[in-house]
């Protein structure tokens, strides 16, 4: 699957954000947005006046690039909430939120996205007791997400976990330190997602 392999902090230049894609130093003064606040390349600073389609277009290209997915399975997360009752944008965010990546990293185990997905795909995780090594695995509430007994050494997760008080836990999961587990208390809402997200240009893009 081809996936971006260049500059993180370029992305988040790009949508004029932060998308925290780089751990611990997103909250550092070398974060790309705080030190060049403006968009990327040679003509980044002279960018005019966005038409609706671009705004569309930026609005999901942030949303997919925040939570790492590839174009292909952007499209389908979008068409599986599209099919749900409600919001089609809610539920956008909703499935993504659900995702065990997602999950792993607002648990603290992880200080990036993209750091969630290699320690799930490594197969570093049980839910519910199982081996899941799935980073899309939606997750329902009562599910308990463990770090395997013999991953708890990893430095990066321990020392993920130390850092966690610069970001806390959502309210509709649970860590439990000591055990290395997190458990899924509900399913997250809209509220919970506190990234300034405009989903419903998103569902304009993809109605058109
Ligand atoms: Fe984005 Fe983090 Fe880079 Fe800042 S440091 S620009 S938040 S990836």
């Amino acid at each position: 699957m081809a996936r971006y392999t260049g500059a993180s902090c370029r992305q988040c230049r790009r949508e004029g954000t932060k998308l925290f894609l780089k751990g611990d130093r997103c909250f550092s003064e070398k974060c790309g947005v705080e030190r060049r606040a403006y968009p990327p390349g040679q003509h980044g600073q002279g960018r005019g006046r966005t038409s609706d389609y671009g705004l569309q277009l930026r609005e999901k290209q942030k949303v997919k690039r925040m939570y790492g997915l590839a174009e292909d399975q952007f499209r389908g997360t979008m068409e599986a909430a599209s099919r749900l009752k409600g919001r089609a944008g809610e539920n956008l965010l909703v499935l993504l939120e659900r995702r065990l990546d997602n999950v792993v990293f607002r648990l603290g185990f992880a200080t990036s996205r993209a750091e969630a997905r290699q320690l799930v795909r490594h197969g570093h995780f049980t839910v519910n007791g199982r081996k899941t090594d799935v980073p899309s695995f939606r997750v329902k509430p009562g599910m308990r997400i463990t770090l395997r007994e013999k991953s708890r050494e990893i430095s990066r997760v321990t020392e993920a976990l130390e850092a966690l008080e610069r970001r806390s836990v959502p309210g509709w999961l649970e860590l439990e330190k000591e055990a290395f587990t997190g458990v899924v208390k509900a399913m997250p809402t809209r509220e919970d997602i506190t990234m300034p997200i405009q989903e419903q240009l998103i569902v304009e893009l993809y109605s058109r």
